[in-house]
């Protein structure tokens, strides 16, 4: 019999980056793989199952709303554990740095069941921010048996931490996988406001935010600049696919209150939502995901964060962090809207997080850890590694790079 990989996961960004290795370990003659979600979103994971065909073999569907992280992770834990001996699974995979992420990492280790960690190795450097994703991302390098590294850096931030090279394989971010597949499909844009400000190339400006350490002050600043560029842009079209986390909706949605030019609705399927990314001029956003997709199509992302553990696209010019300050983020965006060399300095399509084969890496790496496979070769040996890098001398980089593109440009 195959050896079986579990596949855990429960929220919208972990759905769309493990949807591309399932489906690879689905199509493997050498594993078998089950799927097992704990429901930690509802219909934002629900809708991107759906998206890539996976129907999921077990549902622990722990979602509540309000619930707290502890309430969320004992439930995932006290239930896995029935379904690890069910189904006797040979490895756990998780994805990234959830709850869910870590609760199964660790209730796997407790069973002594090899964890695979996909998009290993991000560090942001503090342990508190990101919020609690820093903490669980460390904790399940610990106990992981395999780390699947997205970049160089990430995996030169294992080696540091006395991860074995052995150990680790850089497969580039699954991420590319999924958005370079969902854009050349076609999608509808449900909308009708957004649908034809896309067709008549009106410019838009793409707004997410959901960061726990950005809750309560800060997010009301992001509404109030929100508002602010909105009255001073009005040939301009605001979206703001709202998070469904009502601390968000309570903290962000009073202050932009209406305006014809934004548009703050619900959070848009997968496909409308690349759709939408790729007819956006400027993306601003506190989101991890969104930061690694957006090179790939060329967009200038602001980064409403003060720190990053994915410094790759700061380096390479496509990405600005510029913190939650209201003033600064209407001082940016206002740049970016006015300033057509600044602008052209940001773009820039190579992708340093992915060339869009990053499951065959992970599927290979997988087999090869079970005794049934041997990898392929690693991603991004062509990308410098970064990892050393402070905040600081990646923007001092970035800047340098802007002023080299508009000297070039100009
Ligand atoms: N996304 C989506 N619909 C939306 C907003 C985002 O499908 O309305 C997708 C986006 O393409 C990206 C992922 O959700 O792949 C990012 O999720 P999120 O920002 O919630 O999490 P993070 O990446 O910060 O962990």
């Amino acid at each position: 019999m195959n050896p079986r990989v579990m596949t855990v996961y429960g929220t919208r960004p972990e759905a769309i980056k493990v949807a591309p290795v399932v489906r690879a370990l689905e199509a493997s003659p050498k594993v078998e793989s089950i799927t097992l979600v704990t429901g930690q979103h509802r219909e934002m994971l629900d809708q991107v199952n759906q998206f890539f065909s996976i129907t999921p073999d077990h549902d622990l569907n722990v979602f509540e709303t309000g619930q707290t992280l502890n309430a969320l992770v004992s439930k995932v834990f006290s239930r896995l554990d029935q379904h690890f001996a069910d189904s006797a699974p040979d490895a756990v995979l998780v994805q990234g740095d959830t709850s869910t992420a870590l609760a199964a990492a660790q209730a796997a280790f407790h069973q002594q069941i090899p964890v695979v960690h996909l998009e290993a190795g991000l560090r942001s450097g503090n342990l508190h921010s990101p919020f609690p994703e820093e903490a669980n991302r460390r904790l399940i390098s610990q106990i992981s048996s395999l780390h699947l590294a997205a970049t160089p850096t990430a995996r030169s931030n294992l080696l540091r931490e006395g991860i074995a090279d052995v150990d680790i394989a850089v497969t580039g971010n699954t991420v590319i996988d999924a958005l370079l597949e969902a854009v050349q499909k076609p999608a509808e844009i449900e909308d009708p406001r957004i649908a034809q400000a896309v067709a008549e190339e009106r410019p838009i400006l793409l707004v997410t935010t959901h960061r726990r350490e950005n809750w309560g002050s800060a997010m009301e600043g992001v509404g109030r600049a929100l508002r602010v560029l909105a009255e001073q842009n009005p040939e301009w079209l605001v979206v703001l696919p709202t998070h469904r986390n009502p601390v968000v909706r309570q903290a962000i949605l009073p202050q932009i209150g209406e305006l014809p030019n934004v548009i703050a609705g619900e959070p848009l399927p997968y496909d409308q939502f690349t759709h939408l990314l790729a007819a956006s001029r400027i993306v601003l956003t506190d989101s991890g995901g969104i930061q690694e997709e957006a090179p790939s199509l060329g967009k200038p992302v602001l980064v409403m964060r003060d720190n990053t553990e994915r410094p790759e696209a700061v380096v390479a010019g496509t990405v600005q962090l510029i913190g939650t300050d209201e003033h600064v983020i209407i001082r940016e965006v206002s740049r970016l809207i006015n300033d057509r060399l600044w602008y052209d300095s940001f773009a820039n399509t190579t992708n340093p997080y992915g060339d869009g084969h990053a499951a065959p890496r992970a599927c290979a790496a997988i087999e090869q850890l079970l005794g049934v496979g041997t990898r392929i070769k690693d991603f991004g040996s062509g990308y410098p590694d970064v990892s050393t890098w402070t905040v600081e001398q990646a923007a001092q980089a970035d800047a340098l790079d802007r002023a080299r593109a508009r000297v070039g440009a100009a």
